[in-house]
């Protein structure tokens, strides 16, 4: 049996990737433009349909930064953000000068909550500044409520960034996310679905958008002979390199979602007879999520343990597990930021607990999780 740690979400190489790597040194592409990175920019236009455009980005924070500045994000503006996710959705708008305005989750797909974005909204405009953009987060791969929040923007006129970092692969109503919004975003850090080492990429049906992208990413140089700047640019073209594990990724993106959610399926086994501990799963049959991450909720008062102690149980076997996303409007860097909602994040992440959910999980592996929860769970 192996000793070695297991990990939430480790890196899963298809086989191809040193291949379309090779190829980048054989040809010397060693830049951060280059075949691969049209190649992989293509792949992922071709996988999420809905005729998208896509700029292969250095991260998804990247993205984030620059499609606030395309929505045009300015110094003083504010911007909405889901606050239960990860810091990286709401850093670029500090980043932009402009207020994070965090909004809580609902209950069901631990996204955006509609009712608590229309208040926020409502009450910004009343304070006298419309809110810029909505940044809406897919969490462990579970799409957010799509249509509404979508209605709130149009009734508002108030674009939406969909970060879809955790999400590639899901969809709702057969339709991929990263498409939803008026600028998505991916990310390819080494924990997600799939992983160039690091990367991300700028999604839009409007192909304005990648080429300003793509402009704002290499350093904004204008059209000429000589270095020319009418425009603050930034260094956030993805590698060629970096690329090249991306396009070999492309390839397995479909075996990876069916791995998860087999993961997503072999927790449900495990925790079927366990009354108090609840798995994330779809609300209804319209959402398909990739389970990027199994989590599970754990009420304590009925099953007689906590989430902290199932992690520091886990923990002692040398098998990472994780408290869920802890809500922003609850970190200190956003202490004195407005927050619209009530406790259900802050429930979520007290509760709450993610566990390890790779693609790669080896079968030893799976039956040492399995044996130490199932341990765990009897006494
Ligand atoms: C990973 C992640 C990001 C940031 O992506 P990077 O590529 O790591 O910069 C943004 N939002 C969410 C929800 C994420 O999980």
């Amino acid at each position: 049996m192996s000793h070695s740690k297991i990990y939430l979400s480790s890196p899963h190489m298809g086989g191809t990737e040193q291949n379309y790597v090779n190829e980048a040194f054989e040809t010397n592409w060693i830049a951060p433009l280059g075949p691969n990175v049209e190649g992989f920019e293509k792949d992922l236009e071709n996988y999420l349909g809905a005729e998208t455009h896509v700029a292969a980005l250095s991260s998804g924070t990247a993205a984030i930064h620059l499609a606030l500045i395309l929505l045009g994000v300015e110094r003083g503006d504010e911007v909405i953000c889901q606050s239960m996710t990860f810091s990286a959705s709401a850093n670029p708008i500090v980043y932009q000068g402009a207020t994070p305005i965090f909004v809580d989750s609902e209950p069901e797909t631990w996204n955006i909550c509609p009712n608590h974005l229309e208040e926020a909204i409502k009450d910004r405009i009343a304070k006298g500044k419309k809110p810029k953009a909505i940044i809406a987060v897919h969490l462990y791969g579970m799409p957010y409520k799509v249509e509404e929040i979508k209605n709130i923007s149009e009734k508002y006129e108030i674009p939406i960034v969909e970060d879809s970092a955790e999400a590639l692969g899901s969809s709702f109503k057969g339709q991929k996310c990263g498409t939803f919004g008026d600028i998505s975003i991916l990310s390819f850090n080494g924990n997600k679905i799939i992983t160039t080492s690091g990367g991300g990429a700028l999604v839009s049906r409007n192909l304005k958008h990648k080429e300003k992208a793509i402009f704002l990413a290499t350093q904004a140089r204008d059209a000429a002979p000589h270095y020319q700047h009418s425009e603050i640019g930034y260094n956030y073209r993805l590698s060629n390199i970096s690329a090249g594990i991306g396009r070999g990724q492309m390839e397995v993106i479909d075996d990876h979602v069916v791995l998860r959610r087999k993961m997503n399926d072999f927790y449900r086994n495990i925790f079927q007879k366990t009354i108090g501990v609840e798995l994330f799963t779809e609300p209804t049959a319209e959402y398909f999520s990739n389970h990027w991450l199994s989590c599970i909720l754990i009420d304590k008062r009925i099953c007689g343990f906590s989430s902290e102690e199932i992690r520091l149980a886990m923990n002692e076997n040398n098998i990472e597990c994780r408290p869920l996303w802890k809500p922003m409007h609850l970190q200190p860097i956003f202490k004195n930021t407005p927050y619209y909602g009530e406790k259900v994040s802050e429930n979520l992440f007290k509760i709450g607990l993610c566990l390890p959910s790779g693609s790669n999980l080896k079968n030893e592996e799976k039956v040492k999780i399995n044996d130490v929860l199932i341990r765990f769970i009897d006494n």
